[in-house]
């Protein structure tokens, strides 16, 4: 890439300070530059399961830290998170808080902002490509659609005890936005397919899974919200998935065949000395 990228002047990573940085769905191609810089330059890196290796391999000088959802109970761990970073940035490191995809959609990112700010630790929110965008387009499927899909609704198919959200208002959802896209749904797509299509929604309706979107192990598979729940079947429970339902899903067919999807490859620099 030498060569072709013009001198960028990024913003300092003042020490003492913590970036809640989105890494993205996968492909290292899909950070923001904002986040490029801050990982070249950050002492520590506080990342979730889902990061790939290869995003947190530009991390050159920085101790790295797995602080996975998976590791432990949901709530304690979000508070010990949260305090790991305040003390960091009392410490004086620059802290990276990574998280896959934007760190604000469905990441728990404001949380973390709102105990940083409650301490007065100073940050910077760093905005990813999320799954729900990054993820549904590379699968060859707009999100919106001239004629149509005209709204959007981003929703998750859990809720806080990892169960089917039924106190979410299926019916309201069903009926007003054109195109829904389920955040960690993969396990309660049926529940969620009985209530949008008792709200009306056609059992022909289009609807994809796009697991491990923008990453080479990028699998789609397409159904109708009447077959939803015995494809998901088909799918590994905790590979990372977006289920898209819409009319949307009908244009993959055309764009799919036609898009270059290869992921950008990162050649880890060598390691610089660490905090
Ligand atoms: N902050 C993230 C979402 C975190 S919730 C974002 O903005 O994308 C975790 C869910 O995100 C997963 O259950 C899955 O539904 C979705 N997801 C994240 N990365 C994904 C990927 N590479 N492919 C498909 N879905 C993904």
């Amino acid at each position: 890439m030498a060569g072709v990228m013009p001198r960028l002047a990024a913003p300092p990573f003042e020490p003492g300070t913590v970036w809640l940085v989105g890494a993205g769905p996968g492909d290292p191609g899909l950070l923001t530059l904002h986040a490029a810089h801050a990982l070249a330059e950050a002492d520590v890196v506080l990342h979730d399961a889902l990061v790939s290796p290869d995003i947190l391999g530009m991390a050159v000088r920085a101790r790295l830290e797995p602080v996975g959802k998976r590791a432990g109970g949901q709530r304690t761990l979000q508070l010990r998170i949260n305090e790991r970073l305040i003390r960091l940035a009392r410490e004086g490191r620059r802290v990276v808080r990574l998280k896959g995809g934007d760190p604000l959609v469905f990441g728990r990112g404001g949380e973390e902002a709102l105990a940083l700010a409650a301490a007065g630790v100073r940050f910077r929110i760093v905005p990813g490509v999320s799954a729900g965008v990054g993820g549904t387009a590379a699968a060859g499927i707009p999100v919106t659609h001239r004629g149509l899909a005209r709204s959007v609704a981003f929703v998750t198919g859990h809720d806080a005890g990892g169960g089917f959200p039924a106190d979410l208002d299926w019916q309201a959802l069903a009926q007003g936005a054109d195109v829904l896209v389920l955040y960690m749904g993969l396990r309660t797509i049926g529940a969620i397919a009985a209530r949008l299509l008792a709200a009306g929604r056609p059992a022909t309706e289009p609807v994809a899974f796009v697991t491990n979107a923008t990453t080479p192990r990028q699998r789609v598979a397409v159904t109708t919200l009447a077959d939803a729940e015995t494809t998901a079947a088909t799918i590994a429970p905790h590979a990372p998935t977006v289920i898209m339902v819409g009319p949307v899903v009908a244009l993959r067919e055309l764009i799919g065949p036609w898009q270059d999807t290869a992921p950008m490859v990162v050649t880890p620099a060598p390691r610089r000395a660490t905090a």
